[in-house]
């Protein structure tokens, strides 16, 4: 089972993207910490998508992709992918389908962990990583409403969206997402 979690910066995806590998034995696939490890290698691809990073702005649909496509074909024979941080374009979301048509598989469901804007700002502002500075969190935050939101619409169309209340401890939410995934289980 292919799973896109979905959620703003500072919605806890990240976080609840641990806990769900953990428990269902899911490959994660964290497009932002693969960008992460890039640039501490200092590979040519973490450098040229340094600039974007720092400044919030999304790394190009074209390189973000080759790099997805080349994670993918490591990750053959998994029980499932966890797919965290990405899509976040509807050409994303489009590459996606393909990529994992071409080994039989979809995106089976996309979960949306919801929470209001004032809620991330706050949390983006106390997680003091480095591109958490305030020109750097509305950049981000911008580019979620403009980019990203299309690619709920899209997999809401679908009918594979699932929204969970992202407001909460770490363990109730946890348990919320587990309640999603286990009647996906149920029904599959
Ligand atoms: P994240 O850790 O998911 O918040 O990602 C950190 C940064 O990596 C983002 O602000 C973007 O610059 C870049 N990034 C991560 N995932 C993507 C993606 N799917 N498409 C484009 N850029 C991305």
């Amino acid at each position: 089972m292919n799973i896109v979690l979905l959620g703003a910066p500072g919605s806890g995806k990240g976080t609840q993207a641990e806990a769900l590998v953990a428990r269902y034995g899911l490959v994660h696939v964290s497009t932002g910490d693969l960008f992460r490890h890039h640039l501490s290698q200092g590979t040519p691809l973490g450098q040229m998508a340094d600039a974007y990073m720092r400044e919030g702005r999304l790394v190009p649909d074209e390189v973000t992709v080759a790099m997805i496509r080349d994670r993918l074909e490591r990750a053959t024979e998994t029980g499932g992918l966890l797919l965290d941080g990405f899509p976040r374009t509807t050409a994303q979301a489009g590459a996606l389908a393909e990529l994992l048509a071409e080994r039989g598989e979809r995106v089976d469901a996309a979960i949306l962990l919801d929470v209001d804007e004032a809620l991330l700002l706050e949390r983006l502002l106390g997680r003091g990583r480095s591109d958490d500075v305030r020109e750097t969190i509305q950049t981000r935050l911008t580019a979620y409403r403009e980019q990203t939101l299309p690619v709920i619409a899209h997999y809401d169309a679908e009918g594979v969206l699932h929204r969970v209340d992202g407001v909460g401890t770490i363990e109730a939410i946890a348990a919320r997402l587990a309640r999603v995934v286990d009647g996906l289980e149920a029904n599959a």
